[in-house]
């Protein structure tokens, strides 16, 4: 079969390998569609590193059970396949905290991925497609979708009535504007550095928006359109500039959730503004199950609509995929998605 096999930074190839075999419990999945994330770019610009090379890369995935494993699913149901692994059994999993699980596994990051004609998963890792939905905009719930519902729902624990700024509305941030607003928040704030982001975040449910640019004082902006403030500012960038933006926009006892995954140092406010403001800073990661379930019912009753996706066939994604980690701009625009 056909895998895009990862060597190294700026080492991308298509392969022909043996189809994978399938271990205790595993299904094997065939492609519909799997979507690049900004994690895959990282590999290939060397700032980020798999567990080992060469690996298929590829962790945000749709396909067709082609053998079922421990699933109970039928052979051709169309599925999603959530990218972490959980074991279960250690202290975090004892929690509940399975996206904090202490032998996680991120396919295709840990293990073989779906930029493949065929991927083994853990059966349990399988979520079906509501009828209606393409592979598509299935294969963006299991990331970009059920990241941001972790973070809106779980993390930030969102509630009717209060008041939310986004900072960064790619395709994670896109949807965490859909379900602020379908949270019942009062006021939903966009922020982002691309205008054409921003124009997408009104049209699902922002009330306002923020151009960033180099001078741009972005806690200053919320605080004058929101009142004094935000109860929730949401990260989704991973810079520490705007880490310390979200903290710069709450309103005295706000929380700040940072979900974007950066490794720059945090410099913000000094800590006599924490304790008299009982400011909170936490982070989100990943997400728990259920979260992807809940993102796929969303999409399939139209309360949420997933980000535009650019469609590249698996023969030509190599270069595309490497195009997208030195910077060159997407033409079109969208979320990268390759299908067989
Ligand atoms: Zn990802
Ligand atoms: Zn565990």
């Amino acid at each position: 079969m056909r895998a895009l096999r990862f060597h190294g930074p700026r080492r991308l190839d298509l392969e022909d390998v043996p189809e994978p075999t399938p271990g205790d419990g595993d299904a094997i999945v065939a492609l519909s569609a799997c979507g690049v994330c900004g994690s895959d770019l990282h590999f290939l610009d060397g700032t980020a590193r798999t567990r080992y090379v060469p690996i298929t890369l590829g962790h945000e995935i749709a396909g067709v059970v082609r053998h079922p494993g421990v699933s109970g699913l039928a052979a051709g149901t169309a599925v999603v396949v959530m990218a972490g692994t959980h074991c279960g059994s250690c202290r975090r999993c004892g929690e509940g905290r399975f996206n904090l699980c202490e032998l996680m596994e991120v396919i295709g990051i840990h293990r073989d991925g779906g930029l493949a004609d065929l991927v083994a998963v853990p059966g349990s890792a399988l979520v079906p497609i509501p009828a209606g939905l393409t592979p598509l905009d299935a294969a963006t719930a299991v990331d970009a979708g059920a990241t941001a519902y972790h973070a809106v729902i779980r993390s930030a624990a969102l509630a009717a009535g209060e008041t939310v700024v986004v900072i960064g509305v790619g395709g994670l941030g896109g949807y965490a504007v859909q379900m602020a607003r379908n949270q019942g928040a009062a006021v939903v704030v966009a922020a982002d550095v691309d205008a054409a982001a921003l124009a997408r975040a009104t049209a699902l449910g922002a009330d306002e928006t923020v151009l960033i640019e180099p001078d741009t004082s972005v806690g200053r902006r919320v605080k004058m359109l929101t009142d004094g403030g935000v109860d929730v500012a949401l990260e989704f960038v991973g810079r520490a500039a705007s880490v310390d933006a979200a903290i710069k926009s709450l309103r005295p006892g706000g929380r700040a959730i940072a979900v974007g995954v950066g490794v720059e140092p945090l410099v913000t406010l000094p800590p006599v503004l924490w304790s008299n403001n009982e400011y909170q800073l936490r982070g989100s990661y990943g997400s728990l199950p259920g979260d992807t379930e809940a993102v796929l019912a969303g999409l399939a009753a139209g309360s949420l609509i997933a980000p535009p996706t650019r469609v590249v066939a698996l023969q030509d994604a190599a270069p595309a995929i490497l195009d997208l980690s030195t910077g060159v701009p997407a033409s079109g625009g969208g979320r990268l998605v390759v299908t067989p």
